[in-house]
C-alpha cells in the first residue's frame, strides 16, 4: 500500500482484506495482457493503468516473479482504508488493486509529501508499479509466509525501477539518504517513520546488489527476510 501519511497503521497493510465494498463504478477494460484488468469511469485513466500495469509486471516477472492469478485494478477517487488513507492499496485476499485517479492525485497530498516532486503520470506509475509488486510477490511466494518489511522492500524497489529515471532521481532527490545503502535501514520501524526513504535505500541496496533479483526471488521463496537481519 502507499499511504497518504508518513505515520499511520502501515504495519496493518498487509491484512488489508477490510477495504470497503468493491467500487466498481465505470467501465471494465481488459488489457492487451489479459490477465489485468481495469475499472475506471476515465477510459484515458484506465488506458493509462494498462500501460503501467504491464510495464511494471514486465520488469518484475523479468526478476524472476510471476503472475499466478487475474489482477483487478480498480481507479478511484479516493480510496478509504480502515487503518490509514492511501493513496493504493492491494488486497491479496481477492487480487485487487486500488489506485487513485490521476484528475484526484495532486489534491490528495500533503504539502510536505515527496511524491509531489512528480508529474502525476509519474505518480500513477509508481503506485501502480508499487502495487503490482506487492501482487506479483504475494502470488509467487505461495506457502510463505511473507514479513512486512520484505513485502515492502520489493515494492519500493520495483517501483523506483519502473520509472523513468528523471523521475525516479527527483523522487530519490525528494528523499534523501546521506549513508551508503545497508540491509539495517530495511526494517519495519524506519518504513513507519519515513517510507520515502525507506524507498531510496531500498531501491540503492538492490542496485548495490551484484543481482538484485535474486534477493527478490529468495524473499518469494521464504529463503530470506529482513526482519531476520541483526540490528
Ligand atoms: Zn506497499
Amino acid at each position: 500500500m502507499v499511504k497518504l501519511g508518513k505515520r499511520s497503521a502501515a504495519l496493518v497493510a498487509l491484512v488489508a482484506s477490510s477495504a470497503g465494498p468493491l467500487h466498481a463504478s465505470g467501465t471494465m477494460l481488459l488489457c492487451p495482457d489479459r490477465d489485468i484488468a481495469v475499472t475506471s469511469t476515465s477510459p484515458e485513466s484506465a488506458v493509462l493503468a494498462c500501460n503501467y500495469a504491464m510495464q511494471a509486471k514486465t520488469r518484475i516477472v523479468a526478476c524472476g516473479l510471476d503472475q499466478n492469478r487475474p489482477i483487478q485494478i480498480f481507479i478511484e477517487d479516493r480510496i478509504a482504508h480502515d487503518f490509514a488513507d492511501c493513496l493504493a492499496t492491494y488486497d491479496c485476499s481477492d487480487d485487487v488493486i486500488r489506485v487513485t485517479d490521476p484528475v484526484s492525485l495532486s489534491d490528495r497530498l500533503e504539502e510536505e509529501n515527496p511524491y509531489r516532486v512528480l508529474p502525476v503520470n509519474g505518480l500513477f506509475q509508481a503506485l501502480i508499479s508499487h502495487e503490482m509488486a506487492h501482487a506479483l510477490l504475494e502470488q509467487s511466494s505461495s506457502g510463505t509466509d511473507l514479513a512486512f518489511v520484505d513485502h515492502e522492500y520489493v515494492a519500493a524497489a520495483m517501483e523506483l525501477d519502473s520509472l523513468d529515471q528523471e523521475w525516479r532521481e527527483a523522487l530519490i532527490d525528494a528523499a534523501p539518504v546521506s549513508l551508503p545503502p545497508k540491509a539495517e535501514l530495511i526494517s519495519a520501524m524506519i518504513y513507519e517513520i519515513d517510507p520515502r526513504k525507506f524507498a531510496t535505500n531500498a531501491w540503492r541496496y538492490f542496485n548495490a546488489e551484484t543481482d538484485g533479483c535474486e534477493r527478490i526471488r529468495r524473499i518469494a521463496d521464504g529463503d530470506f527476510s529482513f526482519s531476520k537481519q541483526p540490528r
